[in-house]
């Protein structure tokens, strides 16, 4: 009773943790991993269905917000857990270095997320389309 691979269909949030096509989930958004010694770039189209990720100008700077909700996040949970792990209360250079540090090394992570986070929920009309064939839109079109 095993399923079939073809008819395997990813969920949304597993879709988005693997950066794919929020239209197809088949195609990558980006080249490379999250981590590794080449620079990840970003695709300007899904290679499976031809989605022009970049909507339109300036699509991208949105992300920013979402990079900073991020990187909010992430500084208040480090100096908590630092403050959990250490007690120290009053170490102004503690607290700055586990911030910064926190910063630096998740920022290819948010770089990447922030724009899948913005593709996959923070954009009305791009939806999951489990039909759609293989290069049925023109690549060159801007239109969805
Ligand atoms: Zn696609």
């Amino acid at each position: 009773m095993k399923e079939q691979e073809t008819t395997y269909e990813l969920s949304e949030f597993k879709a988005a943790s693997k950066a794919l096509c929020p239209r197809c989930r088949k195609g990558k958004i980006f080249t490379g991993n999250t981590y590794g010694f080449k620079t990840q770039k970003m695709n300007t189209h899904c290679d499976y269905c031809g989605l022009r990720y970049e909507r339109e100008p300036g699509y991208f700077y949105v992300s920013m917000f979402v990079s900073y909700a991020f990187t909010v996040a992430e500084m208040i949970t480090a100096c908590v857990a630092a403050y959990v792990i250490t007690g120290n209360d009053n170490s102004f250079w503690l607290y700055s270095i586990v911030a910064l540090l926190t910063v630096f090394i998740l920022s290819p992570f948010n770089y990447r997320y922030s724009r899948v986070v913005l593709m996959y929920w923070l954009s009305p009309g791009l939806n999951y389309n489990p039909n759609i064939k293989q290069k049925e839109i023109n690549p060159t079109s801007r239109t969805l």
